[in-house]
């Protein structure tokens, strides 16, 4: 049977794989042979939901937003992620890996983070453990990101800037894979989306299906049906989209339609929208698409979401596109902006910028009146305040 699922080999299609430095092989190994006996024993998964239930507050809700679905003609659910602690999805995936580190035995987390989202999480489950906690970040978004640095250290994790390249997230990953080569032993790194080398993409899947496995049964109690005929989530490395649509990945009835940042254009240098751009190549230890020049060299990619902006994209969705499974759309920051706005303006809700990117998609698509329509909320809005006062300022001068 066809399935977009990993192979054994780590594969999804051409794509996936573990291309790591020599010293890291053992590592790697270390936690594939590990990672799924430990996320299929009873005493993880009892750990794992009773923290997702009483930590992290889910289930999220499903919520049938009225005003939002009379806009575009059909029935739209949203998966209520931004309702978790910490504000993101992001919290699911390191509650799971923190628990896998210390079943390994590992005492030091680290971690790369760009906005700061999955920094803030995994500093928050090292505080909930009492693990030690270093974060890599790029120097630029120290600086941009401040209220999230704050956070960090606020939980006891020590954050280090970093300033090689262009000091953003590629560079902090970079600087975090160095750090695993040395403490190779003690050492654990959480990698904050489905990305890097095999079998992080599809740890880190599965760890965020517990978002799919709702839908399915929240779906099921809305509507009697347990499916829906369009899932629509962004992609920046992937790991809320993957949670979305784990369940259904071969499940043909259902459509699904992937977000990701357009920046200015992508008929412009400043674009973050990997799958329309990219072309294959290594990143962070997988073979997958990657923003390059025709000399392999890795883009400076750019979007006005900080989560959305990594030069890279999952194997899985590298996949799911190249076989049509997936239709990815980019939406631009206007149009993102604007689905905030419609968003907060029509249901109450203001959205993380990634998470609008997937809002902006609902204009590119044709629905019929009776298309039920299931949207993940990845997060909420605090962190992007400052950038949404400044659009709404420029909006009036106009
Ligand atoms: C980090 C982040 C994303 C992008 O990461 P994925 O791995 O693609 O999900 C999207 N939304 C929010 C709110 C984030 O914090």
């Amino acid at each position: 049977m066809k399935t977009y699922q990993v192979s054994r080999e780590g594969y999804y299609g051409e794509f996936g794989g573990a291309f790591v430095p020599e010293i890291l092989h053992r590592c790697v190994e270390e936690l594939r042979n590990a990672y799924l006996n430990v996320m299929e024993s009873d005493s993880f998964k009892q750990e794992f939901h009773s923290l997702l239930r009483d930590y992290v507050g889910r289930p999220s809700p499903l919520y049938p937003a009225k005003r939002l679905s009379d806009k575009y003609g059909c029935r739209i659910y949203l998966k209520r992620e931004d309702l978790n602690h910490t504000g993101a999805h992001k919290i699911n995936n390191a509650i799971g890996q923190a628990l896998i580190a210390r079943r390994m035995g590992k005492k030091r987390i680290i971690a790369e983070t760009g906005a700061g989202q999955h920094g803030v999480a995994a500093a928050t489950v090292c505080a909930l453990m009492g693990m030690e906690c270093v974060v890599y970040m790029g120097k630029t978004d120290v600086e941009r990101q401040h209220a999230n640095v704050q956070r960090m250290k606020m939980l006891g994790a020590r954050v280090v800037p970093v300033t090689s390249g262009n000091m953003t997230l590629k560079d902090a990953t970079n600087k975090a894979i160095r750090d695993w080569c040395c403490h190779p032993s003690d050492t654990y790194y959480i990698i904050g989306s489905t990305v890097g080398p095999h079998p992080y993409p599809d740890m880190v899947a599965r760890l965020q299906s517990v978002i799919s496995e709702e839908i399915r049964k929240q779906l099921l109690e809305h509507e009697g049906r347990d499916y829906p005929d369009y899932l629509i989530a962004c992609i920046g490395g992937g790991s809320n989209a993957a949670g979305t649509i784990y369940h259904y990945l071969d499940d043909g009835r259902v459509k699904i339609v992937l977000a990701e940042a357009g920046g200015k254009g992508i008929d412009t240098p400043l674009s973050a929208a990997t799958i329309h751009l990219g072309l294959p190549g290594v990143i962070h230890g997988s073979h997958t698409l990657v923003m390059q020049d025709e000399d392999g060299q890795i883009l400076e990619p750019y979007s006005i979401s900080a989560g959305l902006d990594y030069p890279g994209v999952g194997p899985m969705h590298a996949n799911l596109a190249r076989q049509h499974r997936a239709t990815v759309l980019a939406v631009n920051d206007d149009e993102a902006v604007r689905a905030a706005f419609e968003l907060t303006r029509l249901e109450g809700i203001i959205p993380a910028l990634e998470s609008a990117h997937a809002l902006g998609a609902l204009e590119k698509l044709r629905f019929r009146p009776d298309d039920l329509v299931v949207l993940t909320v990845s997060g909420r809005g605090d962190k992007d305040m400052d950038t949404y006062m400044k659009e709404m300022k420029s909006e009036k001068q106009e």
